[in-house]
């Protein structure tokens, strides 16, 4: 799934991936190169609402800082209503967490920012599939995941629309966490989820009426998809 920090595959449960990384231009300032091995993730919000303000619009803003070796600011990727864009490998430190240069925001842990230029709900769930699909691949419990307000020492409300308010945040992050997070991780919701190894039969089921396809509610756990494909060898769907 993730070679060399890039990310492989061109789709996530059907949201376009770009792999667009920042080019080193001498002073570090976005790209670190600093090596990088991911033990958590950290949530933000773009904080720019102008429709112009997607993803592939945050990678070139990333390369002009870069260029310019103006402001110490990266982050590895950008989810907006309508693609993944990724800026950093996720095998190297970005400036993200607002913890410093040495925080454990910015050491160790992949930021991903969800754009609010439009849709914003479609963006923040394509994020949720990505953030799931990362969970899986690096083996991350729920609380390696942490919104930006967690490290950062301004104590910056981000992402801003999750959090929603100085007051509770925490209450705020934990609901998401239920919600929206322990939910998908726990069970295979989407098509775009299921093992490749079961596709095929939880296709068949969908197919046939066995297994309501609708939406994102398949609510599969991954012992259920293997007894399926179980059945589904010895022939009893057919
Ligand atoms: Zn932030």
């Amino acid at each position: 799934m993730i070679k060399d920090g890039l990310i492989q595959p061109e789709k996530i449960d059907g949201i376009p991936i770009k792999v667009s990384i920042i080019q080193p231009r001498g002073i570090p300032n976005v790209r670190t190169m600093k090596p990088m091995t991911p033990k958590g993730i950290t949530v933000h919000n773009t904080g720019n609402t102008s429709p112009a303000a997607g993803a592939l619009a945050h990678g070139q803003y990333l390369q002009k800082l870069e260029d310019k070796s103006e402001e110490y600011k990266s982050w590895h990727i950008t989810v907006s209503h309508d693609r993944i864009v990724q800026h950093l490998p996720l095998t190297e430190q970005g400036y993200h967490a607002g913890d410093g240069k040495n925080g454990y925001g910015n050491m160790h842990t992949i930021g991903i920012e969800i754009a609010e230029n439009k849709n914003y709900e479609t963006a923040e769930k394509n994020t949720i599939k990505l953030i799931v699909t990362l969970m899986r691949y690096y083996g991350f419990e729920a609380s390696a995941l942490k919104p930006h307000r967690y490290y950062s020492h301004a104590e910056k409300l981000c992402p801003r629309r999750i959090l929603l308010s100085e007051e509770n945040w925490q209450e705020k992050w934990e609901g998401f966490l239920r919600q929206r997070i322990l939910s998908n991780t726990s069970h295979y919701n989407s098509m775009g989820s299921v093992p490749d190894w079961g596709k095929k039969t939880i296709e068949k089921l969908i197919a046939k009426g066995y297994l309501m396809g609708d939406g994102d509610t398949l609510g599969l756990t991954l012992d259920m998809i293997r007894t399926f494909v179980i059945h589904d060898r010895a022939g009893l769907y057919d």
